[in-house]
């Protein structure tokens, strides 16, 4: 009997949960439906300065919304759990033991300083940077007297220094990388917390994962990883790194240029339907010139190999045309579906009523007055935005500042949003009325809406963000 297909997603649950995941969920899904196998979800959560709990419920929720269910994961379980890696750390410490034991890897004594300075003195001499080795011959005695002060230590992998390193990638054939241009790369921090790399091998093995189908960017690590499955004598899964989305000037996809969040794209009044059919067209085709089909259309004629690598372009016009398919084809009950479970939502009524209530006499006001908390981009021709005393640089300047500092709030509520707004005016000296109306009328599009930090908590992160970054592209362009 031939093994088991089993594949996965393994996404750090560190910002908005990313197009990019969906993607690559959705190969993965579509692979191991088309031959029976089992889908993963995995949560690589070993970055704790950056993991954020409520990252992980949204990487759940978008993809649920998506309809790509998983059949192991840290909500379900699983013969190979746990799933989340922050739970498996004495597994991790047991398998860089191992590797320390065999000679494949060894503990680093090095301090960041002086690190810094190996680095530094690589750049001045135009080399590679990567670590040079000071501790890779220590002896045993010297790693005991070590030990023994306390000294911090991480664990790296001892790559070989010459010859190259080979892997397959199911879309390009063989790939090869000097091994002296590859890393020692750190396996284990000083804090015990495994790194990616060694983290993301011994999970695969031991989840038996036989197809490690990920995006392109991941290439240059891959290197380590098969080093890895050698240095513990494990078989290799197939490797299949899928190509990146780019925008349309070729770049890599970025929120600088398109929304990359699902939650904006869900806010935004795109259809699930739409969004998959349109992920699936990324690099791969239905053939017989086909570009609207079902997720199972697509499984029954699914074939890995025939994905192209030459970055497909993440084009709005098309995932656009196609929602406009799918809307025109719901039926009655789920066009009313639609409009009562994701639009005018119980939960945000209750939350919308004392703001709009208190702007309003009779209900006919309701939807003109209301229209901001539930339109997409906004249109600026009719008012006046900019303040007198501020011109178009001095306003986009602040708009990229805020920007930064909302991208990083996550805890989207009236208080936080008060205090990053407040701290923000006084950083810059603007004055109060200036700062706050102009970042109103960009929001709300109205002189006369409601408190404006509760409003932009009602809008909602994706929208605000948004809008502002739309103003900034289009209005002062
Ligand atoms: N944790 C990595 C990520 O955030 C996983 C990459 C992989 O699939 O190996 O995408």
């Amino acid at each position: 009997m031939s093994r088991e297909i089993r594949v996965r997603i393994a996404p750090s649950p560190t910002g908005d949960p990313h197009v990019g995941t969906a993607y690559t969920a959705l190969f993965n899904y579509v692979f191991a439906k088309k031959h029976g196998g089992k889908f993963i979800l995995r949560i690589e959560d070993t970055d704790q300065t950056r993991a954020r709990a409520s990252s992980e419920e949204q990487i759940f929720s978008s993809l649920k919304w998506l309809g790509l269910n998983w059949d192991e994961g840290p909500d379900c379980g699983g013969p190979y759990g746990p799933y989340r890696q922050s739970e498996r750390l004495d597994i991790y410490r047991e398998y860089t033991q191992k590797l320390v034991d065999s000679g494949h890897a060894y503990p680093c004594f090095c301090t960041a300083e002086r690190l810094d300075r190996v680095r530094a003195e690589q750049k001045a001499q135009n080399l590679t940077t990567r670590y040079d080795g000071h501790c890779r011959n220590l002896s045993p005695d010297e790693v005991a007297k070590q030990k023994a002060a306390g000294t911090p230590h991480v664990i790296r992998l001892r790559v070989p220094t010459d010859g190259v390193t080979r892997f397959m990638d199911l879309l390009r054939d063989e790939l090869q990388f000097d091994n002296e241009r590859i890393d020692d790369q750190v396996l284990m921090k000083t804090d015990g917390f495994p790194t990616y790399h060694l983290a993301n091998v011994v999970d695969d093995h031991l989840m038996k994962i036989t197809h490690v189908i990920r995006a392109e960017e991941w290439i240059s690590s891959t290197p380590k990883h098969a080093l890895l499955y050698r240095a513990f004598g494990w078989e290799e899964p197939v490797f299949c790194h899928l190509p990146l989305l780019r925008n349309s000037d070729r770049s890599k996809i970025s929120k600088r240029k398109n929304p990359v969040s699902l939650t904006y794209y869900r806010r935004a009044g795109m259809l699930p339907e739409a969004i998959v059919n349109f992920l699936a067209l990324m690099g791969w085709s239905y053939g017989e010139d086909r570009e609207i089909f079902t997720l199972n259309e697509m499984i029954e004629v699914f074939d890995l190999k025939k994905i192209s690598i030459g970055g497909p372009v993440f084009d709005m016009v098309k995932l656009t045309w196609l929602n406009q398919h799918y809307m025109h084809k719901m039926d009655e009950d789920a066009f009313i579906h639609y409009i009562r479970e994701e639009i005018f939502t119980k939960d945000f009524l209750r939350r919308l009523k004392p703001l709009a209530l208190e702007r309003m006499s009779r209900f006919e006001q309701f939807v003109d007055n209301n229209a901001f908390f539930f339109n997409g981009a906004l249109d600026y021709k009719h008012i006046e935005v900019l303040p007198a005393s501020k011109d178009k640089d001095a306003v986009r300047t602040m708009l990229y500042q805020l920007l930064e500092q909302l991208d990083e709030l996550y805890d989207w509520q009236n208080k936080p949003l008060h205090d990053v707004l407040n701290a923000h005016r006084e950083k810059i000296g603007w004055k109060p009325k200036d700062y706050f109306m102009t970042i109103r009328l960009i929001v709300t599009g109205r002189k006369d809406s409601p408190p404006l930090t509760e409003s932009m908590e009602l809008i909602g992160r994706e929208m605000v963000r948004f809008r502002i970054r739309n103003f900034v592209d289009t209005v002062l362009a």
